[in-house]
């Protein structure tokens, strides 16, 4: 009898963060995604609950890409005890290493702060794990190729296909025990500017698909970025510099890339464009060596040689280029102004106006980022009210996930079609106006998967000889 498998939805169901999908046969337990719950303290605090499974009963996990809410929680596996092997492909790999790090460092700072400020509800104030962990973590990752079925344990394969969401992105054909279910990760959009189009996974039985933007369409600019190119013109004509904050991994190469063919094209003036952090400095290395993976038309050089870039690798560095006087494009992390060494340059540039600040993307509520897009006329930084004097901007252009339009296209090109749809990564009204156009325009069935519920992926006992079953 062929072994019963179940699919179980460990995160990332009713929301945005957390991936962890467990599939289970015979005595196979494997994990796709490892994320965090990223947000609110609500959802934080579940990334203190543990599993649900006991992380040493893993025989491996398989990633779809780099982002923290698909990968932080690995060394959190291994401060648990998992020892098995983490699948990935290579960009993910180089990716995900610095963003292990990253977290485990912003969690023993937190913890640092914590014991000395008195103010943590614990006894005694302990990170979710720690560097050595996620050094551990990174030890245990093994590199795939694209597009080649690989064989990862006996009656385990799994496929991974582009997904241009962000270096090294993939959704993942899964077979265990002849039982195939495809993870969309995250989809990208079909015009990513610097990195290979996503390609069409083969279909499956079971289908888990990403509603991100399931209830949102993409504006379609007719000249891209007007906003952008106009904000940075005004800004520099009188004096002033731009901030653009920007996520480490992705977006800051992607605004890199879009900058130099501005400057190139004439569409803004050669001031310096300065790139501080040392994360998006990390990731960004990561980019140049993985330029496999870019747009035929995309050469490293185009924003690697360009002589108006600098790169600020050292705080001492980014502290002098804050005294600096001269006009200046400053893109640095983190994206929503929440840390990073935006937050000094936002310090810095905030109260002149003769500056701007150009958002990009999202902006979550209760963000430096979201209470300029509000309006705030003063933001806290560093304990202190600044006043906001400079022009604030929004460029919704950039975006790294498939709106509802190519979220339907990305599942009506299956072949064969699904015969189960789960909607996972969205907020509810998102997949609930994705559940519907997907029911009427491709006529599948879809169900919103929700968070801790275990499904049946292998056929019922019995189901070839005729309802057996039923009748018992
Ligand atoms: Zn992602």
């Amino acid at each position: 009898m062929a072994p019963t498998v179940t699919l179980q939805f460990l995160g990332a169901a009713g929301t945005v963060t957390g991936s962890k999908f467990l599939v289970e046969s015979g005595r196979k337990r494997i994990l796709v995604d490892a994320g965090m719950f990223q947000g609110e303290r609500e959802l934080r605090t579940l990334n203190w609950e543990g599993l649900g499974v006991d992380p040493r009963t893993l025989d491996m996990v398989v990633l779809t890409h780099a982002h923290a809410d698909h990968t932080a929680y690995l060394p959190a596996l291994v401060d648990k005890g998992f020892r098995g092997p983490v699948y990935c492909t290579e960009a993910t790999a180089k990716l995900a290493e610095i963003v292990m790090l990253d977290s485990a460092h912003l969690q023993e700072l937190a913890t640092e702060q914590a014991i000395k400020g008195g103010y943590s509800k614990h006894e005694e104030p302990r990170p979710l794990y720690t560097t050595d962990d996620a050094q551990r973590a990174i030890r245990l990752l093994r590199w795939v190729p694209f597009d080649e079925e690989v064989e990862l344990a006996p009656g385990v394969t799994a496929r991974w296909t582009r997904t241009a969401h962000i270096l090294g992105s993939a959704c993942v054909n899964l077979t265990v025990d002849g039982v195939d279910v495809l993870f969309s990760g995250d989809l990208g959009r079909p015009d990513h500017k610097l990195l290979k189009p996503r390609d069409t996974p083969p279909g499956a039985r079971w289908v888990l698909c990403e509603s991100t933007y399931g209830d949102r369409e993409h504006a379609e600019p007719q000249i891209p970025h007007e906003e952008m190119v106009a904000t940075i013109n005004r800004t520099i004509a009188r004096g002033g510099s731009v901030l653009i904050p920007a996520f480490a991994i992705d977006r800051t190469q992607a605004i890199m890339y879009e900058l130099s063919q501005m400057q190139r094209d004439g569409r803004i003036p050669k001031v310096p464009i300065i790139v501080d952090g040392p994360m998006s400095m990390k990731a960004l290395d990561v980019y140049r060596e993985m330029s496999d993976e870019f747009r035929d038309e995309v050469r490293v050089s185009d924003f690697t040689s360009s002589d108006t870039f600098v790169e600020a690798r050292t705080p001492g560095f980014s502290r002098k280029l804050r005294r600096s006087r001269e006009p200046r494009i400053i893109i640095s992390s983190s994206g929503m102004l929440e840390g990073g060494r935006a937050i000094a340059h936002l310090q810095h540039l905030l109260p002149d106006p003769r500056n701007a600040i150009i958002l990009t993307g999202f902006q979550a509520l209760g963000t430096r980022g979201r209470q300029l897009v509000d309006g705030a006329r003063h933001v806290k930084v560093f304990g202190r009210y600044v006043p906001r004097r400079a022009e604030v901007v929004q460029d919704r252009e950039f975006s790294g996930h498939a709106d509802a339009s190519e979220l339907v296209h990305w599942l009506a090109e299956l072949d064969p079609k699904p015969e189960l749809v789960y909607l996972i990564h969205g907020e509810p009204p998102a997949a609930e106006a994705l559940e519907r156009r997907i029911e009427e325009e491709l006529g599948l069935d879809v169900v919103i998967a929700r968070l801790g519920e275990k499904v049946l992926l292998s056929d019922l006992p019995g189901d070839d000889d005729d309802g057996e079953l039923a009748q018992a």
